[in-house]
């Protein structure tokens, strides 16, 4: 018999190719959206499969799905900047209700649950590279907060759902993730600079650019949450690429890469509690999960630039 997943979020950048991943090893896909973020066409190449079926639904309402199931990944949630400060209170919701839902789903099916957390939990951190065991610097009241602190609820009740209740649940938290399907108008800086860059427009720089982020590629983090799904490790895991950049230097990387005469860098006001540093340590994904991202920053830039290429043209320009 072939596994039973739900992926909620499953019209999302993660989601869809979680769905890819999932049905590749022969299971039995239930994508799970709102399509508030989500959009229809990361899936559409699913649909005609008989391992894919399709629930247009909010989970932070209550979640029935018929029959059984082996796996939950709840992949749900706004998780641009710009999308939770548009959407607060969902982003609130589907962290927090939407969880509670589901893990009430898979302490009635006696599904396994991953749940997808997120470098966020740590904040502005004042240690670098962050560990599991760093308790973060979040600021709860925020423009992050709603999203942040949702994430940490997560955790919170999914490791009350494992140790009173038992069940079996996997924490990952993500960092910076990019690769194509990333919405070209989500406002992150990799879909932004990429978009600017072929446009020939100003790449909109925050603050000085001396922040750091670690980008890694969208096929080296489902591997590593594949395997963290299989594994019978119950904590939290740092699940990044630590390779780690400032924000300008990844401006003149993408100018180098697009080539395109007329774009150039500008600078805009830093957001509210930017986080100044983000880089994972791996080191507990190494040695539980034997998993390392393999894809380079230069290497999964031009996969991605190979799909801009093809979408923002047909973007309208926000
Ligand atoms: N950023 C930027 N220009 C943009 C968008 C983002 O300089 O047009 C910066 C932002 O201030 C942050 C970093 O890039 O320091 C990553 O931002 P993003 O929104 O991609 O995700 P975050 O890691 O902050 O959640």
């Amino acid at each position: 018999m072939s596994k039973r997943v739900l992926i909620t979020g499953a019209a999302g950048f993660l989601g869809s190719h979680l769905s890819d991943r999932f049905i590749k090893e022969g299971c039995h896909v239930i994508g799970m959206d709102n399509l508030l973020t989500g959009d229809i066409k990361n899936i559409e190449h699913l649909f005609p499969l008989k391992q894919f079926e399709f629930y247009h639904h909010d989970v932070s309402k209550y979640v029935h799905v018929p029959g059984e199931l082996d796996y939950i990944l709840h992949f749900a949630s706004p998780a641009s900047p710009i999308d939770y400060l548009k959407m607060p209170i969902q982003t609130m919701k589907v962290g927090s209700l939407g969880t509670h839902n589901l893990l009430g789903l898979a302490k009635a099916k006696n599904s396994r649950m991953l749940i997808a957390s997120t470098s966020e939990v740590y904040g502005d951190p004042l240690v670098h590279p962050q560990t599991e065991d760093y308790w973060g610097n979040v600021n709860p009241i925020g423009p992050r907060g709603v999203y942040d602190e949702a994430k940490r609820f997560q955790e919170a009740i999914t490791m009350a759902y494992h140790t009173y209740h038992g069940l079996e649940t996997r924490i990952i938290r993500i960092f910076n993730t990019y690769g194509p399907r990333m919405r070209v108008n989500d406002g992150r800086v990799l879909p932004a600079f990429f978009a600017q860059a072929i446009r020939g427009e100003g790449l909109t720089v925050f603050g000085d650019g001396s922040q750091t982020r670690s980008f890694c590629y969208v096929d080296d983090l489902v591997e590593g949450i594949y395997r963290l799904l299989l594994s019978d490790y119950s904590q939290p895991v740092n699940i990044g690429n630590p390779d780690e950049v400032s924000i300008l230097d990844f401006a003149q990387e993408v100018l180098d890469m697009v080539g395109n005469p007329d774009a150039h860098v500008i600078n805009k006001p830093l957001p509210t509690d930017d986080p100044k540093v983000r880089r994972p340590n791996i080191s507990l994904a190494k040695e539980v999960l034997g998993w390392e991202p393999k894809v380079s920053r230069h290497e999964g830039m031009l996969r991605t630039y190979e799909y801009f290429k093809k979408v923002v043209p047909t973007t309208v320009n926000n």
